[in-house]
C-alpha cells in the first residue's frame, strides 16, 4: 500500500514550466494546489544518479527537505536496446552543446551509433518516466511508467519535443513527433507513471 497524499499543497520539483503545467492540470480534480520549484526559489540539485529512480529521488528529497512540503519529481529518458540502453539517464546530456540543447544532434548521434554498430532493425526502444513523491520525513513512493516502441529514421514530425521525431510507439505507424498532443498524452510513459501515482496516492 502506498502512503496517501493527504495535504492540499504539493511542491513539484521541476524548473520546467511545461512539466509543471501538465502536472497542475492532472491534479486539479483532486483539489491539490501545485507549486513549482522556481516559485519557491529552490536551487536545481546535481543529478548524479545512474538510474531514473536515483535522479528522481535526488530532486524530490532535496525539495521536500528544503520546504517541509511533500514533493513530486519526474526523471525520464529513452533506452535504445542495441545501444545497451543508452542514452537512458543521459538522454538530456546527449543534446547538450554548451550553448543550450540540440535534440537534432542527439537524435543524429543515436542513429549514427546504431548504423556504426550494424544493429539489426527494428531498433527497439522505450521511453521511461519515473515519478517520486517524497515526504518531509524521508519516506517516498516511486512510480515507473514506460512506452515501448522503436527508433526510426529519418526524423518525422514537428510535434512534441526531445526525441519524439525518431520514436514510433508499438501499434502505430507514426512517430510521437507526428502524433496529436492529446493522443501522445494518453499513451506516453509519463501518462503511465501518472496513472500509477494517482491510483497509489489519491483516493
Ligand atoms: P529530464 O527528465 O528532465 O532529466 O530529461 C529527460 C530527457 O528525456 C528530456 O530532455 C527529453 O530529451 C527526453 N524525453 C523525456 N520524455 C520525452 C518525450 O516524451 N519525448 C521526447 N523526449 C523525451
Amino acid at each position: 500500500m502506498s502512503r496517501k497524499f493527504d495535504g492540499n499543497r504539493l511542491l513539484v520539483a521541476t524548473h520546467n514550466a511545461g512539466k509543471l503545467e501538465e502536472i497542475r492540470e492532472l491534479l486539479a480534480p483532486f483539489g491539490v494546489s501545485v507549486v513549482g520549484a522556481k516559485e519557491m526559489d529552490l536551487p536545481e540539485p546535481i543529478e548524479d544518479g545512474t538510474t531514473f529512480v536515483e535522479n528522481a529521488r535526488i530532486k524530490a528529497h532535496a525539495a521536500a527537505k528544503a520546504t517541509g512540503l511533500p514533493a513530486l519529481s519526474d526523471d525520464s529518458g529513452i533506452e535504445i536496446d542495441a545501444l545497451d540502453k543508452q542514452p537512458g539517464v543521459y538522454t538530456a546530456d546527449w543534446a547538450e552543446t554548451g550553448d543550450g540543447r540540440d535534440f537534432k544532434m542527439a537524435m543524429t548521434k543515436s542513429h549514427d551509433l546504431l548504423v556504426a554498430k550494424g544493429a539489426a532493425q527494428p531498433w527497439t526502444a522505450r521511453f521511461c518516466s519515473t515519478l517520486v513523491l517524497a515526504f518531509p520525513d524521508g519516506h517516498d513512493e516511486v512510480f515507473a511508467g514506460i512506452v515501448e516502441g522503436q527508433v526510426v529514421w529519418p526524423m518525422r514530425g514537428v510535434e512534441g519535443h526531445g526525441y519524439d521525431p525518431i520514436f514510433q510507439p508499438d501499434g502505430y505507424d507514426i512517430t510521437f513527433g507526428e502524433m496529436d498532443f492529446d493522443e501522445k498524452n494518453r499513451i506516453s510513459h509519463r501518462a503511465d507513471a501518472f496513472r500509477k501515482f494517482v491510483a497509489g496516492c489519491f483516493d
